[in-house]
């Protein structure tokens, strides 16, 4: 099962859904994939580092930690990430006023907490935004998408939680409406977006740091070949598919070189069996 790896990972950045979780369509349950919540104790059992992150951006840590606690995995808050995690620091560090979030009040909450300055699209002030955010909006309108894409025209620096079409649930999969959103602003501005959550090198950075480790060392392990296996070949990470999602093994071995995983496991529960750490 295990193949040789570049190196061993001294810590890891575990993807949720599809990896340690299926949530349900509705994003109102999970299940723990089997072995998952074994795995997490026995890295803390032997102080190897990891994180969670999902490139969800519906809740806040504070909201979804536990949740994943509840189905039994040893998650604290302080180590589940989102890319609402990476956007704001980003957006902090590069001084943005006030930033228009085309996404929940969850979105906005999580941004707000890291003290980004957040509108939404019915606040009069949103025209005078100099970055647009693009997340979870399931309910999204024609004048929201209008307004990102005058900001957008206008100058306006355009960020997203996540660019990936389809993230894996319990039903099958599920849409990916920041995509959607994203894909209407790119086609009518020209611009595309920069996405915060995986696989954007803010993302790895910010895992990295977190771990208190190099890029080089972290084993990021996901089902999505897009979101984890190319920031992991982009930053120079080590690579860890898991089958228990989106991506079967068949699909895993057709992937090109700059998203093919260094290697497949059939899921988490195996990342302690097949020798991939010491
Ligand atoms: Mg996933």
């Amino acid at each position: 099962m295990a193949q040789p790896l570049p190196r061993s990972p001294r810590g890891f950045m575990f993807d949720l859904d599809g990896t340690l979780i299926l949530s349900d369509r509705k994003l109102g349950g999970y299940t723990a994939i089997p072995g998952a919540a074994e795995t997490l104790a026995e890295l803390d059992a032997r102080g190897i580092p990891w994180i969670a992150m999902t490139n969800g951006s519906a809740y806040p840590a504070g909201v979804q930690a536990p949740k994943l606690r509840a189905v039994g995995l040893p998650v604290r808050d302080e180590r589940l990430f989102t890319p609402n995690s990476v956007a704001a620091r980003a957006m902090i560090e590069r001084g943005y006023e006030r930033v228009l979030v085309l996404g929940t009040q969850g979105v906005a909450d999580a941004l707000a907490e890291a003290g980004v300055r957040c509108v939404l699209p019915d606040d009069p002030a949103a025209h005078e935004t100099d970055a647009v955010y693009v997340a979870w909006h399931p309910h999204c309108s024609m004048p929201d998408i209008h307004l990102a894409c005058e900001r957008v025209l206008d100058g306006a620096a355009f960020l997203t939680a996540s660019d990936v079409p389809f993230f894996a649930t319990k039903d099958g999969r599920s849409f990916g409406y920041s995509c959607a959103i994203n894909g209407a602003v790119a086609r009518v501005t020209g611009r595309e977006p920069e996405p915060c959550g995986k696989p954007s090198a803010l993302a790895l950075k910010l895992i990295a740091e977190q771990l208190g480790l190099p890029e080089a060392d972290v084993g990021v392990v996901g089902d999505d070949a897009v979101a984890e296996m190319q920031m992991a070949r982009a930053e120079g990470a080590i690579g860890i598919a898991v089958a228990s999602g989106s991506t079967s093994r068949e699909q895993w071995a057709a992937q090109p070189p700059e998203r093919a995983p260094h290697v497949v496991i059939d899921s988490v529960a195996d990342l302690l069996t097949g020798g991939l750490i010491g």
